[in-house]
């Protein structure tokens, strides 16, 4: 039975330099990856340039959300009491909406790819997002835990937080048999350690574990012939 990997990388605009060399890394050692894009970056037109220039069977630019913020300045006034203020994909219906609109309004004027995967900030979202994302043609969504209806989700499984390969190994072996192990990486926080760990675990991933690199167009695509990758994405109902 195959085994899939996916590299899962966010924040796609705040570190230009750390984003170029952690794609240097996964193309120069054969592999591909998932990046995250947030939206109000794509006014910088040196990354612009640079993510349309990326092959997309390799790389896949997926929506990080469009402020990846918290509520605007003037709000926080009306919200005293609270410290942890909604994030952008865990407010109303409405809000997600006006996120997402921006969002592709923003990508059909920068980018020559149109993204069909999302990913939250930090993971977070609550179900009124599910209908947003579907309205903005979107397919698939990174995610701890499954979506009640309708949408697709990709499961993730780690983040890089290891330095060392053991480390790492110790970790991956909890995750061992699941058919999708999706790695989370940030670029901008990563160590130098870290940087060089990445060659090792592409290495092992591929040659030890005999997984298969994939995009999220490409494990929709699986999805339709294999019954077990079907199941493990599908929506609870
Ligand atoms: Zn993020």
């Amino acid at each position: 039975m195959k085994k899939y990997v996916i590299f899962k990388d966010d924040d796609v605009g705040k570190d230009i330099h750390g984003l170029k060399k952690w794609i240097d890394i996964v193309l120069n050692n054969d592999a591909k990856a998932a990046i995250g894009l947030i939206g109000k970056y794509m006014k910088n037109q040196e990354l612009i340039q640079f993510l349309n220039l990326l092959n997309e069977d390799r790389i896949e630019i997926f929506c990080h959300g469009y402020s990846h913020g918290h509520l605007p300045f003037l709000l926080k006034k009306f919200w005293k009491n609270n410290r942890l203020l909604p994030v952008e994909f865990d407010r109303s219906s409405k809000s997600h909406n006006l996120s997402l609109r921006k969002y592709r309004l923003a990508e059909s004027k920068y980018l020559k790819i149109r993204a069909i995967c999302f990913g939250p900030p930090g993971n977070v979202w609550n179900e009124s997002v599910i209908n947003p994302l579907l309205k903005n043609e979107f397919k698939l969504m990174f995610s701890w835990r499954k979506a009640k209806q309708d949408l697709f989700t990709i499961p993730l499984s780690d983040n890089l937080k290891q330095s060392s390969l053991n480390e790492f190994i110790k970790d991956y072996n909890k995750k061992k048999d699941s058919r999708i192990y999706t790695l989370q990486f940030h670029h901008a926080n990563l160590s130098k350690k870290q940087f060089d760990l990445i060659t090792e675990v592409i290495d092992f991933l591929k040659n030890k574990e005999k997984r298969i690199f994939i995009t999220p167009s490409e494990l929709l695509e699986i999805s339709k012939k294999d019954k077990d990758i079907f199941y493990l994405i599908s929506p609870l109902n």
